[in-house]
């Protein structure tokens, strides 16, 4: 399959575009810098684009996460929050659209992803256990180790090359999998982790081919399936243009299809649940769900509010059943290709195919003259940020951090920085915009240096490492 025919797929009627299926309310203007002004602000920051001040930024595409903009309906959801210690009706409202639409029957809300990460890893996972996924995701894995486990990347060998053209680089490798049962039994296999759209790997799905053949594989040996379904909608639409028998299903039919594969997932809901602050955790099984609701006590809040507030279940709730709409989901992931085909068409390498939530320009190719040593792609992120005050963010060596056992760097085979869109924010224009931005980087390429590492944190260094041009 052409990389053309993946991208063009859900399109065959000819010259007929789509458009962003909302409009617009209520604006917040934007703040248009000068070239020394960013200058000053880049020096302040370290040229790490996560310290510079939103202020200072013009076009952010640092993340999508909690960075939606939430509908009318969720900010009228706003107004009826119950706020009751205990109870709240807004969480029994966020459990029934879980369950309608994820299809699972146990739920604790938590105050972001990262706090199911941590409630799920404390009960699942003992000292010594093994936890095999499709790539990593920076808090997933540190939550993973920090329990005691080790993790292991077991994504087809595709998804580490930038230019491999497949319909599902986000599928597992069952041979791998098999491999670190065999090496370490199943018994030392609490879950496999599976992340719906993988993040690292440039946004890529996975199929339900492969979910469907992970289940018959773990099941029988008592491996727990658990889904990161942070992207699981985005993953869905993916499944409806690119798998076969998908075409005439909705997204809410292969989402719901999708998670019946698997025993439970956690959500960082500032992503496809379209809110600016929450998660949750949902299970199947009783005595898993007895443990977390117990532990979810402790570190986030009662287990009807997770450190939530009333009136964020109810965003979250509408925000749910908003995210699986097919016009909404088609329109985020065509916005994402927007930026990403005319990015191509200028010969700039990216990751392809263009995945679901952002666009990852290849650093390595784009700056063929740097070093991994020099953190190529931290510099690139430096540089649009300079060019025009879009600000994006490093998703490679930097990310990756450094291996527990050797404290060397980890290298990672991809050198990547993210351009990530904010669900229902930025209009086809701030597109363009982008894209012109990186087409003056590009044209600059052989000018950029490289980064000196000046301060390096010790846990998830990228967030607040600082730099020095070279
Ligand atoms: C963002 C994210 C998380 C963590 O969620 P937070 O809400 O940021 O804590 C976990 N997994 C994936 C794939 C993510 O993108």
């Amino acid at each position: 399959m052409s990389g053309d025919s993946l991208h063009t797929m859900g399109q065959q009627h000819g010259r007929r575009s789509w458009a962003e299926p909302w409009k617009i309310k209520m604006v917040e203007p934007l703040k248009i810098t000068t070239r020394e002004q960013r200058l000053a602000a880049l020096d302040e920051a370290g040229w790490n684009t996560f310290l510079i001040k939103s202020d200072d930024t013009y076009i952010d595409l640092l993340t999508d996460s909690g960075t939606s903009a939430m509908s009318d309906r969720q900010w009228a959801g706003m107004m009826l929050g119950d706020e009751s210690y205990a109870g709240s009706r807004n969480f029994y409202h966020l459990e029934a659209a879980i369950q309608k639409f994820y299809g699972y029957k146990h739920i604790v809300p938590t105050h972001q992803g990262r706090g199911a990460e941590h409630l799920i890893s404390q009960v699942m996972i003992k000292a010594g256990d093994h936890i095999p996924g499709n790539m990593y995701f920076t808090t997933t894995r540190e939550h993973q180790e920090m329990a005691g486990g080790t993790f292991h990347d077991v994504i087809i060998d595709e998804a580490h090359d930038p230019q491999a053209i497949l319909p599902f680089k986000g599928n597992m490798d069952l041979g791998k999998i098999k491999a670190i049962i065999d090496q370490f039994g199943a018994d030392k296999i609490p879950y496999i982790s599976l992340a719906g759209t993988v993040n690292m790997a440039g946004g890529q799905p996975v199929s339900m081919a492969n979910v469907r053949a992970i289940r018959e594989l773990c099941e029988p040996l008592g491996i727990k399936v658990m889904l990161d379904a942070t992207r699981m909608v985005e993953n869905a639409l993916f499944i409806q243009e690119r798998e076969e028998g998908y075409a005439d299903k909705s997204i809410a039919q292969i989402l719901l299809e999708f998670c019946s594969y698997t025993d439970g997932a956690w959500m960082s809901a500032k992503k496809d649940n379209l809110v600016n602050i929450g998660g949750w955790l949902a299970v199947n099984d009783w005595d898993t769900f007895e443990e977390l609701r117990n532990l979810v006590v402790v570190f986030e809040g009662l287990h009807t509010y997770g450190g939530l507030a009333g009136r964020d279940m109810e965003a979250i709730a509408i925000g749910i059943e908003e995210a699986v709409q097919d016009d909404h989901v088609r329109s985020r992931v065509g916005q994402v290709r927007y930026l990403g085909e005319l990015l191509t068409e200028w010969d700039i390498p990216i990751v392809q195919p263009i995945g679901g939530h952002a666009i990852f320009l290849d650093a390595k190719r784009f700056y063929p003259h740097l070093s991994q040593d020099v953190y190529p792609g931290q510099t690139l992120a430096a540089y649009l940020y300079l060019d025009s005050g879009i600000r994006s963010m490093e998703r490679g060596i930097v990310s990756a951090g450094r291996d527990p056992k050797t404290g060397d760097h980890k290298r990672p085979k991809l050198e990547l920085t993210r351009l990530t869109i904010p669900r229902r924010v930025y209009t086809q224009a701030h597109m363009d915009v982008v894209a012109e931005s990186v087409k003056a980087c590009f044209d600059a390429r052989e000018e950029a240096r490289g980064l000196e590492m000046v301060y390096e944190p010790k846990y998830l260094r990228f967030f607040q490492a600082r730099f020095k041009p070279l």
